[in-house]
């Protein structure tokens, strides 16, 4: 996971709040890193989310569950250029600077159906799409575009009016939102279970099947998600 290969041609490039990274997180990049042959696929965790409304965990964690969830996966490097900008981080921003880096590297945005929906919402989506390609996995979402943790058909990406490459991947019901209320309902008792994060739940699934063990090591460790959002 050291620096990216300045001759690197075709570059992934998977922004997400990665808070924390789950399945579906290592199961995109892996699917990208093949279907895209990339050379590299940077992961960068965001800064300031202007798009969310809770506050994020402190990027140090966030970064060190990255080194952990996707641990392994060759030509990936985690990058940690959006949690030091100051300000909110707006994805046009990191890819002029990628772009400035690697000239003549084609970009490609890897990114789930969520938010390819909320797409035209992002600052300079235009200057985007100018530096990169998207490539979208389908995620399962309900009809009104919100994201469902449980199985619903797979949702209809023709009609989006946008030009991205669609990644094939099965659709993986799984959310971070859905972790963390996991780890809470573990830790207090509420839905999940009424003991430590080991418990036995039927009423969620068990975190080891959201997250890779290191990083369930890792949120138990370091106490995260345990309080209310
Ligand atoms: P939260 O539940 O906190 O909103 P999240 O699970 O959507 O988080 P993010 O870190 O916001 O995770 O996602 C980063 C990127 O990964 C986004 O492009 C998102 O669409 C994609 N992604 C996340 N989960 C999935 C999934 N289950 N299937 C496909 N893509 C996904």
């Amino acid at each position: 996971m050291s620096a990216t290969p300045a001759a690197a041609q075709r570059i992934g490039v998977f922004g997400g709040a990665f808070d924390p990274p789950h399945w579906a997180h290592r199961a995109l990049a892996e699917t990208a890193l093949a279907q895209l042959a990339l050379d590299a696929l940077l992961i960068l965790p965001t800064g300031h989310a202007w798009h969310k409304s809770r506050a994020l965990t402190p990027a140090p964690h966030r970064l060190a569950m990255c080194r952990l969830a996707f641990d392994g996966l060759e030509r990936v490097h985690i990058d940690a250029r959006e949690t030091r900008r100051p300000g909110p981080s707006y994805t046009a921003d990191t890819l002029q600077e990628l772009a400035a880096e690697h000239p003549g590297a084609q970009l490609f945005l890897v990114l789930g159906a969520d938010q390819l929906l909320a797409f035209q919402s992002w600052q300079r989506w235009q200057e985007v799409l100018r530096h990169a390609t998207l490539a979208v996995a389908n995620r399962p979402l309900h009809a009104d575009g919100r994201v469902a943790d449980g199985p619903v058909a797979e949702p209809d990406l023709s009609g989006i009016d946008l030009p991205f490459e669609h990644l094939q991947m099965p659709l993986h019901p799984i959310s971070a939102t859905a972790v963390r209320a996991r780890v809470r309902g573990a830790a207090g008792g509420g839905q999940g279970g009424s003991g430590g994060l080991n418990e036995f739940s039927t009423a969620q699934p068990a975190l080891d099947l959201l997250v890779p063990a290191a990083v369930a090591r890792y949120i138990s460790d370091h106490h995260l998600y345990h309080q209310p959002e």
